[in-house]
């Protein structure tokens, strides 16, 4: 046995888990999760050997999806599908729900990372207009709502709510009233208090908010499904998914369970979004103080006014003094602190899993690091 894993069983060291997704999930979840594994509760199968036609899981969706209903105080005329292929897929699927003659563009946010690869994918489907790009300025800060060129004839209307690789985050919701709104919400679904009935269109997958990768969400108003048009592959049209409640195929059946637990965490255990959204300014709140009482040790990289609660970018002077910066965290148990690899740089996900306490943990390294590595301990 090597040094390493001796001394590692000696001192076992709790990890605390910043990544940018996957990210964490909550521990009492994942304990769960694992009985799951040798058995479903009440079934004698593991939960990766039981059909996705039983009862039970059945039961699984239908506890998911009223969750998912309770949180958001979702209206009847909305659908919620759980579905695959990622938000990525998403990025194909509106516009092949929504982008079709009469010949008016969609409108689209060009905000970063993930705004930049749904318009590419829409563009292979139809005619997208770009109305505003952080693109030259590096995406560093969002556009003010009054500023945008918005038509009320526009297609739809689509943007990313967080942008997880930059760390930017709408503080309010752009768009016209009086034009279908679809987001990406991907990062930071269910991390706060929302007015889904301001949408007709939200995705957002599991893996940063709820649960492990292998599923998306869908949240999707009834005038949408019958906008779309026929002759659609049927896996990318969303009417055989609703049609099916969610098993028009074999689902993610162990994703799906481990986030219809994350959900019931969050509505049991936290008490909902606004408990939620609470915890989670707390926590983003502590590190950028850490940030900005640095005297510019350690820089955030969006503007403040766009500064996102989920992911909190930023970086030090070097790129080796990052290394350095990575390595000894590691050492603390602070694991996945790594920008996107885009970008590089830090960033540490403060998805709903995160504690308070681990990011007090963050913060006082962050202290202690500054008091050797910066000048006069600055
Ligand atoms: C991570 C992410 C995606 C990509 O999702 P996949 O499930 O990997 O396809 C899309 N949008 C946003 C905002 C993301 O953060």
């Amino acid at each position: 046995m090597r040094a390493g894993a001796i001394q590692a069983m000696e001192r076992p060291l709790e990890a605390h888990n910043f990544s940018g997704g996957p990210g964490a999930l909550p521990a009492a979840m994942l304990e769960t999760a694992r009985e799951a594994l040798m058995e479903a509760p009440g079934q004698h199968l593991s939960v990766l050997g039981i059909s996705h036609r039983s009862d039970w899981f059945r039961e699984v969706l239908d506890e998911a999806e009223g969750h998912i209903r309770a949180l958001l105080e979702l209206p009847d005329e909305y659908h919620v599908l759980l579905l695959q292929g990622g938000s990525t897929l998403q990025f194909s699927m509106v516009p092949l729900a929504l982008l079709h003659g009469p010949p008016h563009p969609a409108q689209y946010l060009h905000t970063g990372y993930w705004s930049g690869k749904a318009i590419a994918e829409a563009r292979r489907i139809g005619p997208v207009e770009v109305v505003w790009s952080g693109e030259v300025e590096g995406f560093r800060r969002l556009p003010a709502q009054e500023r945008l060129p918005l038509d009320a004839q526009a297609a739809y209307f689509h943007y990313v709510s967080n942008e997880t690789v930059e760390g930017l985050q709408f503080p309010d919701v752009p768009g016209r009233e009086d034009v279908l709104r679809v987001a990406d919400m991907s990062s930071d679904f269910l991390s706060q208090a929302l007015d889904a009935r301001r949408f007709c269109l939200i995705y957002a997958h599991a893996q940063k908010n709820l649960g492990p990768s292998g599923v998306v969400v869908v949240i999707v108003r009834e005038d949408v499904l019958a906008r779309a048009p026929d002759g659609l592959p049927s896996m990318l049209d969303y009417r055989p998914h609703a049609a099916a409640r969610s098993i028009y195929n074999t689902p993610p059946v162990f994703a799906i369970y481990v986030t219809m637990l994350v959900l019931r965490w969050l509505r049991e255990e936290i008490g909902g979004l606004e408990a939620m959204e609470g915890i989670n300014r707390a926590k983003a709140a502590m590190l950028y103080a850490a940030i900005d009482e640095s005297g510019g040790f350690y820089r955030g990289r969006a503007a403040v006014e766009a500064r996102s609660r989920m992911n909190v970018v930023f970086g030090l002077a070097s790129s080796a003094l990052e290394a350095c910066f990575l390595e000894e965290a590691r050492g603390e148990g602070l694991f996945g602190l790594e920008g996107h690899r885009t970008i590089g740089g830090l960033r540490a996900s403060l998805y709903n899993a995160v504690t308070l306490d681990s990011v007090e943990v963050l913060c006082d390294f962050m202290r202690d690091f500054r008091s050797r590595h910066g000048r006069d301990g600055a």
